[in-house]
């Protein structure tokens, strides 16, 4: 029997394992059901401790079947930060941070893609497109790369230039979009046949979701199989809050983890906030303002491809959502900073919304809260800014500029 197959999220529909098209008749979205009962025999705790540190230590629980198609770059089994000066500091009782930017495309997309791409490796499958604000596009250029894949990147053209930059470095066939993430997924829709892409765009495939969910599974490895009280992810399409889900989900079907479902709290920016909006209007998806004022981030989806599961799942667990503002998340950006954090725009928001629902009351002081810094902050800089730094020939001049 297959060690896996899809099921459909919201009518439960089952059908044989395909890797693309993951769009159920009904609207919903298809995921990878496991057979846990089989993969139990032989996937035990005991097995999992002598393997490699990366995130293919949980093979079992991937989609992909021929170990030669496996693409790795050394993802994954990030590590988890305790921050106990904080902890002493904030009505909470524990205090971590996921460093995904340590994964070799510097963000979380590593995990996502190096899923997808064996997955288009094991299938045959010869050119893929992306439609992303930077770091899927540097995430699919390096694994394509690796793989021996035609990676095509769709970018807003207002998104930061280094992780552009990146994507053309590793060899994929970059475009700047005028207009949002759903305008690059247009053009990509509107030429697939003809040019004979595979969309890898969220949750259009099985993989990312999949490697997303390496997350979870690993995070509860890192807590000794315990799951945090609270997960705090800075949220665009949904794939790491869905793959995060799964993970808590398959754990417990596996025997390996009880308890309650942490509480998933999403955080965006002001201004693209889909999640929060249609939290707050009791589940209806709630229109974006138009021009999307929010900055170009992971965080700026204004329609994620399946809002409904992403709130429902949030529902379940008990979470919320929460808008920061973008000088919040500036200054997040400073506060992780001064402590050696290397933080993205995105990573530095699931501080703020620490804060946030440190103020608010929202977290008690028996919660373990895990925030996920999910890019570095390196990949966003722009290197204008190295003008506003005087510019020195010797000790001499270094001792005038203080004049
Ligand atoms: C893509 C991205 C996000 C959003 O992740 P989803 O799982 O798609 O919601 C957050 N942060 C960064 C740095 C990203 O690149």
């Amino acid at each position: 029997m297959n060690r896996f197959r899809l099921v459909c999220s919201r009518c439960s529909l089952t059908l044989p394992f395909r890797y693309n098209e993951m769009k159920c008749a009904c609207g919903g979205t298809l995921l990878v059901d496991y057979d846990v009962e089989q993969i139990a025999r032989t996937f035990t705790k005991e097995a999992l401790a002598a393997r490699y540190p990366t995130m293919w230590r949980y093979k079992d629980l991937l989609p992909v079947n021929e170990p030669d198609c496996i693409v790795s770059l050394g993802e994954g089994w990030t590590p988890l930060l305790r921050m106990r000066e904080w902890e002493r500091k904030l009505p909470i009782r524990q205090l971590w941070i996921k460093r995904e930017e340590q994964n070799p495309t510097g963000s979380f997309k590593s995990r996502g893609f190096s899923v997808a791409v064996s997955l288009l490796k094991e299938a045959g499958v010869t050119q893929a497109a992306v439609p992303s604000n930077g770091n899927a596009a540097g995430a699919l250029a390096a694994y394509a790369g690796r793989a021996g894949i035609k990676a095509y990147a769709f970018i807003p053209s207002d998104c930061p230039p280094l992780i552009v930059q990146e994507c053309v470095q590793y060899g994929a066939r970059t475009f700047l979009v005028d207009g949002f993430i759903h305008d690059a997924a247009a053009i990509i829709e509107a030429g697939k046949e003809e040019q004979g892409w595979v969309n890898v765009g969220t949750l259009k495939e099985a993989g990312r979701v999949e490697g997303k969910k390496t997350m979870g599974l690993e995070l509860a490895e890192q807590l000794g199989w315990k799951f945090p009280d609270v997960i705090i992810y800075p949220t665009g399409g949904g794939s790491g809050i869905i793959g995060m889900w799964k993970a808590y989900i398959e754990l417990k079907a596996l025997g390996w983890i009880d308890g309650p479902m942490p509480r998933f709290v999403c955080v965006q920016e002001a201004g693209c906030q889909p999640i929060v909006d249609s939290l707050a209007a009791g589940g209806q998806a709630a229109a974006q303002p138009a021009g999307v004022p929010a900055s170009p981030t992971g965080m700026r989806v204004p329609n994620p491809p399946d809002l409904e599961l992403i709130l429902s799942i949030v529902e379940q667990s008990g979470g919320t959502a929460i808008a920061l503002s973008r000088s919040e998340i500036a200054s997040a950006v400073e506060t992780l900073g001064a402590q050696g954090i290397s933080a993205s725009p995105e990573g530095a928001a699931t501080w703020a919304g620490l804060l946030a629902s440190c103020e608010s009351g929202w977290l008690r002081p028996t919660d373990s809260v895990v925030l996920f810094n999910t890019s570095h902050a390196l990949k966003y800089s722009k290197l204008a800014s190295l003008a506003q730094l005087p510019t020195i020939r010797n000790y001499r001049d270094f001792c005038n500029y203080w004049k």
